[in-house]
């Protein structure tokens, strides 16, 4: 009777063990793939960092250049993560932002700032881009100067630093806000991008809301130099 009982004790381990197996490789497939809506697998999009030729991984991915005369990569692929209010950014300046964000606060009567605008696809940039141009149209301009006029404000679709998901435009609730960015950001990582100052260079009207992620060590200089991005880099490449 003994010797039975104990071949069936063990028949049922071996039992719970093959369960246990199965759930945890269930587990593991689930984790690697997630299932949109239509009930089709996709892959996580978080498997983009471990892709060789994706120029977002490159070492110097904080300083990407991308103006009216360089193109986002073709083969760019930002891995985002979502903000308060629905807008992404790339993952990498998530941190970096919240304390800038959270730091913003004193001179936003005490509310987070919101982002309005992060990371854009193309078709959102385009869209942005023919809307600009309609509007300037609808005021009686002609063609050709409804799109200079617009260029000044948005960027031909594949040339907006949005596209890289290093960008964003702060939504305040003072004007006050916007001085104390500009004078603070830089502890973070972000720089003023257009300034006022600087147009000549970045063809490019001020802009108070948009900053881009650079670096803590890299927007340190440039604030303290009083350089654009264009600037930095040129004596950087040096
Ligand atoms: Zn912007």
């Amino acid at each position: 009777m003994k010797i039975k009982n104990k071949r069936l004790l063990k028949k049922g381990f071996k039992r719970v063990g093959g369960v246990i197996l199965f759930v945890i490789s269930m587990f593991i497939i689930n984790s690697i793939f997630i299932k949109n809506k239509n009930g089709l697998l996709e892959e996580m999009p978080t498997l983009d960092v471990f892709d060789d030729n994706n120029v977002a991984n490159q070492e110097d991915w904080n300083l990407l250049l991308v103006n009216k005369w360089n193109k986002i990569p073709e083969n760019y692929k930002p891995n985002l993560v979502e903000v308060a209010g629905g807008e992404k950014v790339d993952k990498r300046i998530y941190e970096s932002l919240m304390a800038l964000l959270e730091a913003a606060k004193v001179k936003n009567w005490g509310q987070m700032p919101t982002i309005a605008s992060g990371y854009r696809t193309y078709e959102k940039q385009k869209q942005l881009y023919e809307d600009k141009i309609k509007s300037y149209r609808n005021k009686g301009y002609s063609k050709e100067k409804a799109k200079e006029e617009a260029e000044k404000w948005v960027a031909i679709p594949g040339y907006s630093e949005h596209q890289l998901g290093l960008a964003v435009d702060i939504n305040g609730a003072t004007y006050d806000l916007y001085l104390w960015l500009q004078d603070n950001s830089y502890k973070y990582g972000f720089i003023f991008r257009y300034k006022g100052d600087k147009t000549n260079i970045t063809k490019t009207a001020e802009e108070v809301w948009h900053y881009r992620y650079v670096g803590v060590e890299e927007a340190t200089e440039i604030y303290e130099k009083n350089l654009c991005l264009e600037e930095y880099l040129e004596i950087k490449n040096k």
